[in-house]
């Protein structure tokens, strides 16, 4: 049996389990393009760890099943087209990866058995209102006494914080020299006194984004990833575990299939959307898009697989990918017309008569605002450019 026979049986396998065992209130919510709670997520999880397919890009040693790129980007692809939640990076793919690589054995053995049991959310507390592309700037300090750093200062941005038991900051510990060499990387509990959660209400009307403030937080110095003042190195290499999921082929992949459940059931004008050459033109163009990067994320799969080194071109499938997202979403909420107008998909829902049809056409502005912020979160599509212009491009 060749690998392509392979992936295809795994990925029916993979479609089935979705289909059973994806809670029917859950498969609503994410159908619907409305926001999970966090006990929804979490009871998710738990049917995900019971399977083992939490986290089974990590090494078995921790609870993973050793699975390879392109068996994760099949399973990834087949959940989002399923209507499965996307997961939450932050605590999968990002702090699990770097306690591996950097943790001290005390807190591998402390943390990740908690996390892959899915019952633990984690947050990334990296920017500030002052530090965002230029991180190396966070001012948020940390000041040593005896056994504990006092941290004071403000994060903001900090994804789905009000979700979180705990938090990964980066915090100043050294004022003098080069900036990025006087950084800490922080593990933080979110119940510790002098932590404030204050919710950010987006422009999509969700709560998505938060500020953290810091007022006297003792944080024990055995909490601390790596060396002090060495953080720098450990907050880069976050980046480096999900370069290739970046991509989000299966997220592309779930609004075309909105776009075009969308496109065959309006109508305008006595013709169906999908009959217009406006809609065609410009959902064949998203799709080609869609091929295009699929076959570059191939590539890149392909040569991770090989054991070759990916290097900084891998820049341009986060800027593809994000920036496909907003156009399919904007394609949607083009085809839906008036429908999008709504701004309260709350106040639809509760509508007598109202459909999830209702609901997906009232939540389609929110998610294509939504879909603003995926060209800037992870490095912005300008950053992207500059790394692609100089590290590839040599411009
Ligand atoms: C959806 C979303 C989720 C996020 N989640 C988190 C989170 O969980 N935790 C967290 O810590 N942060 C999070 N962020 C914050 C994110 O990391 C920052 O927004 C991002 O790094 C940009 O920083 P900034 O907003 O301060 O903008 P700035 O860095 O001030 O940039 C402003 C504008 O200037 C451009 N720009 C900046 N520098 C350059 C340059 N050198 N050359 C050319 N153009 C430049 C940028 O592209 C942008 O258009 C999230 C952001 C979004 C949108």
């Amino acid at each position: 049996m060749n690998e392509h026979t392979n992936l295809s049986q795994f990925r029916q396998s993979v479609d089935r389990f979705v289909r059973e065992r994806l809670p029917a209130d859950l498969r609503q919510t994410v159908r619907q393009g409305q926001q999970s709670t966090r006990e929804q997520l979490i009871r998710w999880h738990e049917v995900l760890a019971a399977q083992g397919w939490l986290v089974p890009h990590w090494p078995a040693e921790w609870g993973g099943r050793d699975w390879s790129v392109s068996q994760q980007m099949a399973f990834d692809e087949a959940m989002a087209l399923g209507d499965a939640p996307e997961l939450n990076s932050v605590t999968f793919d990002m702090i699990g990866p770097v306690l591996m690589r950097y943790g001290s054995p005390e807190q591998q053995r402390r943390f990740l058995p908690t996390i892959a049991s899915g019952r633990q959310w984690w947050c990334q507390g990296y920017s500030e209102p002052n530090a965002g592309s230029d991180l190396a700037s966070v001012v948020t300090r940390a000041e040593r006494e005896g056994d504990v750093y006092v941290v004071n200062g403000s994060k903001i941005w900090t994804s789905y914080g009000q979700y979180a038991d705990w938090i990964f900051a980066l915090v100043r510990t050294r004022r003098e020299g080069k900036p990025q060499e006087g950084i800490s990387f922080l593990l933080i509990d979110m119940k510790s006194p002098g932590i404030t959660v204050r919710p950010i209400v987006g422009v999509h009307g969700w709560v998505v984004f938060n500020e953290v403030f810091f007022d006297n937080v003792r944080v024990p110095v055995e909490l601390r990833v790596g060396e002090e003042n060495g953080g720098w190195t450990v907050a880069k290499s976050l980046l480096e575990f999900e370069r290739l999921k970046l991509a989000r082929i299966g997220e592309n992949k779930r609004r075309m299939a909105r776009a075009r459940e969308v496109g065959l059931s309006r109508w305008r004008e006595g013709r169906r959307v999908a009959d217009w050459p406006w809609y065609r033109t410009r959902f064949a163009d998203l799709h080609a898009r869609l091929i295009a990067l699929e076959a570059n994320a191939e590539r890149f799969v392909a040569r991770q697989m090989a054991g070759e080194k990916i290097g900084p071109e891998v820049s341009m499938l986060k800027l593809r990918g994000s920036r496909l997202i907003q156009l399919w979403e904007e394609l949607i909420v083009d085809a839906l017309g008036s429908e999008a107008a709504p701004l309260s998909p709350d106040w639809l829902l509760n509508q007598p008569g109202a459909t999830s049809q209702d609901a997906l056409a009232g939540t389609a502005s929110s998610r294509r605002f939504l879909a603003r912020g995926y060209t800037i979160a992870g490095g912005s599509s300008e950053i992207q450019h500059n790394i692609l212009a100089k590290q590839v491009l040599g411009l």
